[in-house]
């Protein structure tokens, strides 16, 4: 009867080794997951685009642009037109 408790005793602990080694395991996979899908989110989401006529850097967003060229101002997209 004590080796048979005994027997269990084992049996459940080495159950309940390989449940934590497992739930380790997915854990890690998981985390790995997770950082590969987020790092396409860690990118700007602004595209930087150069003017024209000085290569200025700016943000699409605040860039003058029309069909022909990319403006940092104005001046420059009269400039460039004529
Ligand atoms: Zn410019």
């Amino acid at each position: 009867m004590k080796y048979l408790l005994i027997f269990g005793l084992t049996i459940a602990v080495i159950w309940l080794w390989q449940g934590k080694r497992r739930s380790a395991l997915t854990e890690k996979t998981r985390q790995q997951k997770s950082k590969a899908q987020g790092r396409p989110r860690q990118l700007p989401t602004t595209e930087i685009v150069a003017c024209d006529v000085c290569a200025v850097h700016l943000p699409r967003t605040e860039a003058l642009t029309n069909g022909r060229g990319v403006y940092c101002s104005e001046a420059h997209r009269r400039q460039a037109e004529g």
